[in-house]
């Protein structure tokens, strides 16, 4: 890493904000993204936020389009063309308009062309689990990439998740390298609606023995949910694994084996308890 990022990054790290944000700033300025969005950004932070970014001489914009505030950050007058497409992109779901916005965040064009595509397929989760296992690079739900990659080969995204660590290791200040990369090689149980489990454990055919649960959430990056599902029965099933469990996992359903019960979860489609596995 160059002197002058060093200096960059440790004079930005003293600052109060949060290191989420940070990173987003950080990675638009040293031009390893071409343009960025902060989502749930809550209009009261562009007072802490806003001087930073003159000092950097970043563009940036407030939207709400999607119904999630977000602040998007750039270099350049593309924050303009970005928030101008908006419209077209989340709300006409227009194909030139998508790809544009893509290439704008930058994302690779081959991800943007095929993130469209698999618009009818409904969850990111079906996207991953349709080829298996994936680079640790391209783990979407530990934000490595912040779009859904085009296949576990994709060049373009490796390299950006292996520029990316780099910046995320020096902000986050850590000391083993290596243990940071470790947390982001581990399996995914994704439910419908992009609620998800990240847990390490170990493999064998069908089965795998969780050994530590990592979070449970819902991946905001994702996009094209059905919005009309009820995630009571998913939410259930999320909270109800835990470490120690045995699952057995089918297209149609997953076994959940704990030390005294047994629970059969029945999946309500094939984007819904799909096992990812990212190595
Ligand atoms: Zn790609």
């Amino acid at each position: 890493m160059e002197e002058k990022t060093k200096q960059l990054i440790d004079t930005l790290t003293k600052l109060k904000i949060s290191k989420d944000i940070l990173e987003v700033i950080l990675l638009v300025k040293l031009k390893i993204k071409r343009n960025a969005s902060i989502e749930y950004f809550e209009e009261k932070n562009l007072k802490t936020i806003e001087p930073i970014l003159k000092i950097l001489n970043l563009q940036y914009k407030l939207t709400t389009i999607t119904g999630i505030p977000k602040l998007i950050v750039g270099t350049n007058n593309e924050v303009e063309e970005i928030f101008n497409l908006e419209e077209e992109v989340f709300l006409k779901k227009n194909k030139k308009a998508h790809i544009r916005y893509g290439i704008l965040m930058g994302y690779p064009k081959c991800c943007c062309e095929k993130s469209y595509n698999n618009d009818k397929k409904n969850s990111v989760g079906y996207h991953y689990v349709t080829k298996n296992p994936w680079p640790w690079q391209l783990n979407n739900y530990k934000t490595m990439i912040w779009h859904i990659p085009c296949s576990p080969e994709c060049k373009e995204s490796i390299e950006f998740g292996n520029k990316h660590i780099i910046i995320r290791e020096k902000i986050r200040n850590k000391k083993d390298p290596d243990s940071l990369i470790s947390s982001y090689k581990n399996f995914c149980l994704h439910f419908s609606q992009n609620l998800y489990s990240n847990f390490q454990g170990n493999k064998n055919n069908n089965s795998i023995t969780i050994t530590k649960i990592l979070n449970k959430t819902q991946n905001s990056h994702a996009e094209h949910t059905d919005e009309n599902i009820n995630l009571s029965k998913q939410e259930k099933i999320q909270y109800f694994i835990e470490e120690g469990d045995v699952l057995t996992i089918t297209d149609k359903k997953i076994e959940i084996n704990k030390k005294d019960q047994k629970y059969i979860y029945t999946k309500i489609d094939e984007s819904d308890g799909c096992l990812i596995e990212f190595n």
